[in-house]
């Protein structure tokens, strides 16, 4: 018997992710239909969205734009959008923490969530935990190492697991010196050489807060211990990641660096399906394949990271509004590329103590670090 189209909620529609998500949708029409749409303020690109893909359901979090008769505004939109009886599905393409009550609403609802926004597990990964045990749902991710993660375990129990390996592009600034990195500019840091992506993520990639942030995100999704999740530098972004098995065999998955995958198997996963979409594999243009260690001297927040992520409580929290509230100002011009990195140290520092016991206290810890960073640019 044919099953209808599942509906799917597409949260944070008119960023990057959410621009490739509905290129993969179309070429699946009988398996998928857009049921939602939201974005933050791009109202333009919304409703140019809106007109292509016909959904239920319109959602615009910042008022102050025109708005289209029928629009539900305010930040109420992406809970109410990812809740919503007729969506089957969420991919959650939010940026930064602004995307955990989405998370967390959809998993309670009992959906599946296509989880590209990996703060909503940094800042809350137990409680997203328990909110799909009451509820039902799941995270499947969309970020494309934990995507490979997942394809290389398969079925296999992950107490057959030795090691995670997440691979890392090393960014814009992988060979650039020391003294070299003290004169970054906001331009160079946009500048990734595999990936095209939103502006936050482009800076993440280059300080390695994205690695570390996704440390803590494998932590979350496969349940082992940080002792097991390895980073090493792989320029190429062609190997997305690698499990290393208690038998000492290790399983990579490999592709062209293109999001277009990891959603596409975010939504049919365990099954595949057919898709030409993406051009064709060549191991031998996509040649060589190289890796290296990271460069901790020169990238000191991956070890904050991974460090806040074993402290667990609200230290995740803390890590990854830090990050976001210096690279808001580093986008600004307010501030260097190696303030990111003091920046997130200082906050650590100053909020070991902030508890992390329910969600109001991460909330107020996220809040916490944020007011951290601004009073020490003096912003
Ligand atoms: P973008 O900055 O390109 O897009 C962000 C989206 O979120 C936009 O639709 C934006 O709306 C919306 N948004 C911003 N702030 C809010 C808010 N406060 N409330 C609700 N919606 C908001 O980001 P990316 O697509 O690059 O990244 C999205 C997420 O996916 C991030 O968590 C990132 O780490 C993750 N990711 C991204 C990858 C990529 O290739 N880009 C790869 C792997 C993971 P508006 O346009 O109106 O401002
Ligand atoms: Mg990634």
């Amino acid at each position: 018997m044919r099953r209808p189209p599942q509906g799917v909620a597409l949260l944070g529609s008119t960023g990057s992710i959410g621009r490739s998500a509905p290129r993969v949708l179309a070429r699946h029409p009988d398996r998928f239909r857009v049921a939602a749409l939201t974005a933050h303020s791009n109202a333009e690109e919304l409703a140019a969205q809106v007109a292509a893909l016909h959904p239920d359901y319109i959602g615009l979090v910042s008022d102050g734009y025109a708005v289209h008769p029928g629009w539900h505004v305010g930040t109420e939109s992406i809970v109410e959008a990812a809740t919503l009886p007729e969506v089957d599905v969420v991919i959650n393409a939010i940026v930064g923490a602004a995307g955990l009550r989405a998370t967390l609403a959809a998993l309670e609802a009992g959906k599946r969530v296509a989880l590209a926004n990996k703060e909503s597990l940094v800042v809350a990964g137990t409680l997203a935990e328990s909110a799909a045990a009451r509820g039902g749902g799941e995270i499947v991710p969309v970020d494309s190492e934990h995507s490979a993660i997942l394809q290389c375990i398969g079925s296999r129990p992950v107490t057959e697991v030795r090691r995670l390996i997440i691979t890392a592009s090393g960014g814009p600034f992988r060979t650039w010196p020391l003294e070299r990195l003290r004169e970054a500019q906001r331009e160079d840091a946009l500048n990734h050489p595999t990936w095209s992506m939103g502006p936050k993520i482009t800076v993440d990639s280059a300080t390695l807060v994205n690695k570390a942030l996704e440390v803590i995100e494998a932590h979350f999704l496969f349940g082992l211990p940080f002792d097991r999740i390895d980073v090493v530098v792989h320029p190429q972004s062609i190997v997305h990641s690698m499990v290393e098995f208690v038998d000492g065999s290790v399983v990579a998955q490999l592709g062209v660096p293109t999001m277009e995958l990891p959603i596409l198997y975010a939504l049919t996963h365990p099954e595949r399906i057919g898709d030409d979409g993406v051009s064709p594999f060549d191991p031998v243009a996509s040649s060589p394949l190289t890796f290296e260690p990271v460069r901790h001297d020169a990238f000191p927040a991956l070890a904050l990271g991974v460090e806040a992520g074993r402290r667990g409580g609200a230290a995740p929290a803390v890590f990854n509004a830090a990050n976001e509230q210096a690279v808001a100002l580093f986008l600004a011009g307010a501030i260097n590329f190696h303030d990111i990195s003091s920046a997130i140290a200082s906050a650590l520092s100053a909020l070991h103590a902030a508890p992390g016991d329910d969600l109001e206290a991460l909330l107020a810890a996220d809040a916490a670090a944020r007011q951290h960073v601004k009073d020490l640019f003096a912003c």
